[in-house]
């Protein structure tokens, strides 16, 4: 077997984030936007740790991670001594009973989609004595039944209870595209979305499809295979 961390990224990872960042800019010129407007987002979840390392040491500060438990193990153990100074985001589904170790490690959580896990985050917040992170609604935008984020139909009313009930802003929305379907229309229905509710950030777009997304308003773009490579499931 081989040693997950010698595991090599041809071309290396230096390069790869070089070449991201270079999509992005060129993406927001084409859209005449600033290009500084848009954050990459290294979602760094199952890969291994040599290349965490490369990607730290090219100077990429914000990472994405889509479960607690691994990225506690990541960041909260194994990179522990590098974890200042770096911005994480929470991108996958969160349930409540993790409430506060997410709000314990995370300064942004992208998956906010329903009441209970609102009045969960705030209790974790008091429990443990922390802020509340950055919060964002993720939007089922294709109305998936089996994905997570809240039905576009539901989603003002939910800000408005957010905003007036338990008095916490939403900083974004965030939306992950049906994966047969083009991402285009899904990225304009989101900046909609946002623009009809106040809300000034939009996660959007993947190693597929981030260049589209920066076109259509991205604040954020989330990347993880086209930057690390391939995640290895194995
Ligand atoms: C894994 C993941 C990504 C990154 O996917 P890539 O295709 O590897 O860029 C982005 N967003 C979410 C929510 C994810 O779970």
């Amino acid at each position: 077997m081989t040693d997950p961390n010698q595991i090599k990224c041809d071309p290396p990872i230096t390069e790869r984030r070089a070449q991201t960042l270079a999509s992005i800019k060129a993406a927001a010129k084409r859209a005449n936007r600033n290009a500084d407007a848009v954050s990459l987002v290294a979602v760094s979840k199952v890969q291994p740790d040599a290349r965490i390392k490369a990607m730290l040491d090219a100077g990429q500060t914000i990472f994405g991670e889509n479960r607690v438990q691994e990225a506690q193990g990541r960041w909260g153990e194994r990179f522990a001594q590098r974890r200042e100074g770096l911005t994480l985001h929470l991108i996958g589904p969160l349930q409540t009973n993790k409430a506060e170790d997410a709000v314990t490690l995370f300064d942004v959580i992208e998956t906010v989609d329903r009441e209970k896990l609102v009045k969960a985050l705030i209790k974790a917040c008091d429990k443990a004595g922390r802020p509340m992170p950055r919060l964002y609604v993720q939007v089922n935008t294709g109305e998936e039944p089996q994905k997570a984020g809240i039905m576009p139909a539901e989603l003002a009313d939910f800000i408005n209870l957010i905003r007036n009930t338990y008095n916490l802003n939403i900083e974004g929305l965030m939306c992950i595209p049906p994966v047969d379907e083009a991402a285009a229309p899904h990225f304009w229905f989101l900046r909609k979305l946002a623009r009809d509710n106040g809300i000034e950030k939009l996660s959007m777009g993947m190693s597929g499809d981030f260049e589209t997304a920066v076109e259509l308003g991205a604040t954020s773009v989330r990347v993880g295979s086209a930057l690390f490579g391939e995640r290895d499931y194995g």
